[in-house]
């Protein structure tokens, strides 16, 4: 056994002794390449260097170019804003005199409830085109209809809130004032987050009355976070989509000489009252009517 082991330990040391000659000559061998590609990379860095200038150069230009366009972006942003303003401005004071009456106009507001609608609320919104009409949309939460949104907001109306869901239902928004509350915040989030655009008037899914005792509470909280709400004074009463055409003109033209500001109540999924409402804007014209989108500060806005 002792034999054995002192020849046994001569071998390893001998392994040793070898291991750490290829490991030297191994290290030094790397050593070199290190050397000579630090050599290559440290002849190259003159060129890298100017690359990386010109790159460094270009980069500021454009991060120079980009912050030049923001600005000019926010400009028109506030531009765009400020001609907004004053043009609720004016439209209020017009109400003002309306109702004071020192003119002979009157105002109609004309809504549309429910949308966007894929099928639907375009052709609505060519026909408000081809009469020069700004008009009020009040819309719900829909996935896949963004261009509809933006193509209410880049036209120049009022876009509203309905509440996200319109859940009308027993456990639905009128459960209590936070299920309420929170519906018509989730409907805010969606349309502020996606198309950078603040709604500030709502209407009630149903009309105000269908939130009964909590009416009060409701609309006290809506005035927390900046809403007021409308309901409306003459419809063309295609709630239901099941009037003729000739139903939704009469309903709105019999009775709309009445008023001196109106608020019309409409479905943009109703191809009846898209039908009928050419003639219901001509009506309404010989009436007297100027057409606007409502507006936060109007007095048809209740806070
Ligand atoms: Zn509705």
């Amino acid at each position: 056994m002792a034999k054995t082991g002192r020849k046994s330990k001569s071998v390893p040391v001998l392994i040793l002794l070898i291991a750490a000659l290829l490991l030297v000559d191994g290290s030094l061998l790397l050593t070199e390449r290190k050397i000579a590609s630090l050599q290559r990379s440290s002849a190259e860095l003159p060129q890298k260097t100017a690359a990386l200038q010109e790159k460094l150069q270009e980069d500021t230009l454009t991060l120079q170019q980009l912050q030049e366009e923001t600005e000019k972006m926010d400009h028109l942003d506030e531009a765009a804003e400020e001609k907004k303003a004053e043009f609720f401005q004016h439209a209020k004071e017009l109400e003002d005199r309306v109702r004071n009456g020192e003119s002979d106009v009157k105002i109609a507001y004309l809504t549309f409830d429910d949308g966007p609608y894929r099928d639907t609320t375009g052709t609505f919104l060519d026909i408000l085109e081809q009469y020069d009409i700004l008009a009020t949309f009040f819309y719900l939460e829909k996935d896949g209809r963004d261009d509809l949104y933006q193509r209410v907001i880049d036209n120049g109306h009022t876009l509203a809130n309905h509440t996200a869901s319109h859940d009308l239902s027993s456990g639905g928004i009128y459960r209590s004032v936070d299920t309420f509350i929170a519906d018509v915040q989730e409907n805010r989030s969606f349309i502020q987050d996606r198309f950078g655009y603040t709604t500030t008037i709502l209407r009630f899914p149903g009309g105000s009355s269908q939130a009964r005792d909590l009416k009060g509470p409701i609309v006290e909280r809506l005035r927390e976070i900046g809403y007021g709400y409308v309901d409306w004074d003459t419809t063309t009463g295609d709630g239901r989509n099941s009037g003729t055409v000739d139903e939704y003109i009469h309903g709105v033209l019999d009775v709309s000489a009445d008023y001196d500001i109106n608020v019309v109540l409409m479905h943009d999924y109703s191809v009846n009252t898209h039908i009928a409402l050419p003639t219901i804007i001509e009506g309404m014209q010989e009436q007297g009517y100027i057409f606007l989108p409502l507006f936060y500060d109007s007095y048809k806005i209740k806070k």
